[in-house]
């Protein structure tokens, strides 16, 4: 299942906490999530970032897409590591990179 189209929105919480932000599809009036925080500014830094989630989604798959087709700058070949000297073998962080990518995008199901 797709996770609810965005984009999304954060605004003060139906509650009386101030330290809860609803998160809502923009134009709807479902709650997604409440974000919370230890206190007010921190409660709405979580809900800017959850908000945010499908613009990052998104954008991290256009990203993913785009460096796909790049070769990698380290000059791996694709193996994942390097070799430094005929004794040490580095990871490749361009490589390890992509997979944080990767892996990030799995995360949020996509
Ligand atoms: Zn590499």
């Amino acid at each position: 299942m797709e996770h609810t189209k965005g984009p999304w929105i954060e605004e003060p919480a139906m509650s009386s906490s101030k330290h809860v932000r609803d998160i809502l599809q923009a134009g709807g009036n479902i709650v997604l999530a409440m974000v919370g925080g230890e206190v007010q500014s921190e409660a709405l830094a979580n809900a800017r970032l959850i908000a945010a989630a499908p613009d990052l989604l998104a954008a991290c798959e256009t990203a993913l897409g785009m460096l796909t087709h790049v070769a990698c700058i380290q000059g791996c070949g694709g193996s994942g590591a390097i070799q430094i000297s005929e004794d040490d073998i580095q990871q490749c962080q361009w490589c390890d990179e992509l997979d944080s990518i990767k892996a990030a995008i799995a995360k949020a199901g996509g």
